[in-house]
């Protein structure tokens, strides 16, 4: 393509995805946190930033319903403002898959402490560059289940929600999931057979970063939702399936090359799927050459000497840790 013809395409890209920004369905989380915030309902930004943190963990493998009634649910009872709820004083909540309702009622109330300490780092500094943030969600204050996915989500809502907040997006990474993989192949963003992804810094996460970097230097998270819409099963709303598309009705139809529609690229290009065969990413090695679990694990380790827990509770916890931590959440 002329260097002409590529910066037409690439305006056509923009206009496409500012189009689906603009007519995109109102979050019901948002939506709901409006009102809310309207009617005085938060006392601070310590409550703003943790409902927030509260329910884009709740937002996995569920519905953004569903993940929204459990917030109420557990806001209702005083979450909040009371870091140690237990089981009993909460409903069951709605599972998300691979949880019973029992066990996720059960792992919020262990994650509400780390909530909490989370928001009150977020609040203590007004200006955060995103990266700083993602930073301090992911390895320093880590909390169960609120992973790379949630915590994108947490962190736009807190840069579009919590005014006190000066977030600087521009270096936001958006996740690469299977979904997004197989769209941007489609598209003509990577190719599955030389652009590989095995993580941050991979191939293909280079080349799609670059990607909405050139489109959307400002405001690069605008590009996550469409993408991975795009990817979704039919009943979801999607077009874009493992193999034969659906593209009539695709916001990218007139503009895709409809590349590799007869394989699906994520099988190619990706790591390989794990168990359901949902994608999992590989654990990130950070600098002192230890993965981020494993960092994490002798952090979790650390409180528990530091709480004194010993004997057959430290032994449940550990075993409890390492159930939760075996799956795709952590990637
Ligand atoms: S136009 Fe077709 S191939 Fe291209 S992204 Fe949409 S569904 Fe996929």
């Amino acid at each position: 393509m002329s260097a002409g013809r590529t910066e037409e395409w690439l305006q056509k890209f923009r206009e496409v995805i500012l189009q689906y920004n603009e007519h995109r369905r109102s979050d019901p989380f948002m939506d709901w946190f409006r009102d809310k915030d309207k009617a005085g309902f938060f006392a601070s930004d310590f409550e703003r930033v943790l409902a927030i943190l509260i329910d884009s963990r709740f937002d996995q493998r569920t519905t953004a319903e569903n993940a929204l009634q459990n917030t109420r649910d557990v806001v209702g009872c005083g979450a909040l403002k009371n870091c140690s709820l237990t089981p009993r004083e909460l409903p069951l909540l709605i599972p998300k898959q691979s949880k019973n309702a029992g066990e996720w009622t059960e792992l919020f109330c262990e994650a509400l402490q780390r909530l909490h300490e989370l928001a009150e780092r977020i609040v203590a500094k007004k200006s955060w560059a995103v990266d700083d943030l993602f930073k301090l969600i992911l390895t320093e204050c880590r909390v169960p289940y609120l992973a790379d996915k949630t915590s994108r989500l947490a962190v736009r809502w807190l840069h579009e929600l919590v005014n006190y907040l000066e977030i600087d997006m521009r270096n936001y990474k958006i996740p690469v999931d299977s979904l997004v993989y197989r769209v941007a192949s489609r598209l003509g963003v990577i190719d599955p057979y030389t652009d590989k992804y095995y993580g941050n810094g991979s191939p293909a996460d280079l080349k799609i970063q670059g990607f909405v970097q050139r489109l959307f230097p400002e405001k690069p998270w605008v590009m996550d939702e469409p993408l991975w819409v795009t990817g979704r099963r039919r009943v979801r709303g999607g077009h874009c399936f493992p193999t034969n598309p659906d593209c009539h009705g695709c916001i990218f139809d007139g503009l895709c090359p409809k590349n590799f529609t007869d394989i699906a690229p994520e099988s190619v290009g990706m790591e390989k799927t794990l168990g359901s065969g949902v994608y999992m990413r590989p654990v990130r090695k950070v600098e002192t050459g230890a993965s981020e679990k494993q960092l994490a694990f002798a952090k979790f380790v650390e409180d528990l000497k530091r709480k004194r827990i010993t004997g057959e509770r430290y032994r449940e916890m550990i075993a409890q840790w390492q159930r939760e931590h075996k799956e795709e959440e952590w990637q």
